[in-house]
């Protein structure tokens, strides 16, 4: 865009920023003025607001912009952008100054977000039709990616297969399926060859102490071989 409005005010640049030289010293063509605002865009802050339950960092030249998340309890939150002026240096001491305006730098922004339930608001806040049309939005692609996990799932059980993001729907949703539990990451005890949670004190199965340390600051007595059972339920008093 930016470029686009300094093609078209400054002809002699071809697409590019780069300069080309220009043979009269002080001609008139060095007098290159930034274009009026068209009406629609000359607000000089419009708000976005996010239904999203995750913090979204966008990052762009001229900053980057932390979306936060909304809080449990809360319909929404609201991020204030404000127009910025920027200016192409053209060389030749000549700067082409523009301004990117605070509607335009939201919609840059959120050209990604849509779906996860943000937006710019036409007004000031957003209006129960902006928030329940941006739930139903994201709701529909939560569905779609509800639908994908379950299809990746099918192939081969693979946890592997599935992202972070059919998990979120998932469980944004409040849809159980089998694929949306994190896996638990497991090791084998050198004691009895089970399979029991990576970095516990204990083996569950056969009492065997795997991390003298973290069996210590649980009260148990290193070495101490423990009951089969008694050794599950009192490894992990503090939790
Ligand atoms: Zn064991």
């Amino acid at each position: 865009m930016q470029t686009e409005t300094a093609t078209a005010t400054a002809s002699n640049l071809t697409g590019s920023d780069v300069p080309r030289p220009l043979s009269h010293f002080g001609s008139s063509r060095r007098d290159i003025l930034p274009p009026a605002p068209s009406q629609a865009d000359t607000a000089s802050t419009v708000t976005i607001a996010s239904i999203s339950d995750q913090d979204w960092y966008v990052s762009r030249t001229h900053g980057v912009y932390h979306i936060p998340s909304c809080a449990k309890g809360e319909a929404f939150s609201l991020l204030l952008i404000t127009s910025r002026g920027d200016a192409i240096d053209l060389g030749d001491n000549r700067r082409y100054p523009f301004t990117i305006t605070a509607r335009e730098i939201a919609e840059d922004l959120l050209q990604d977000l849509h779906d996860h339930g943000i937006f710019v608001c036409a007004g000031a806040r957003p209006t129960t039709e902006e928030l329940s049309s941006a739930t139903a939005r994201r709701d529909a692609y939560y569905h779609r990616l509800i639908g994908e996990g379950d299809t990746l799932w099918a192939r081969g059980h693979s946890f592997r297969e599935i992202s972070d993001l059919h998990r979120r729907a998932a469980m944004a949703l409040g849809v159980e399926r089998e694929w949306a539990y994190v896996p638990m990451r497991m090791s084998e005890c050198p004691a009895c060859g089970e399979k029991v949670k990576t970095g516990v004190a204990v083996c569950k199965h056969c009492g065997a102490i795997l991390d003298a340390e973290k069996a210590a600051l649980h009260g148990l007595p290193a070495g101490a071989g423990l009951g089969r059972n008694a050794g599950a339920t009192k490894a992990n008093p503090a939790r």
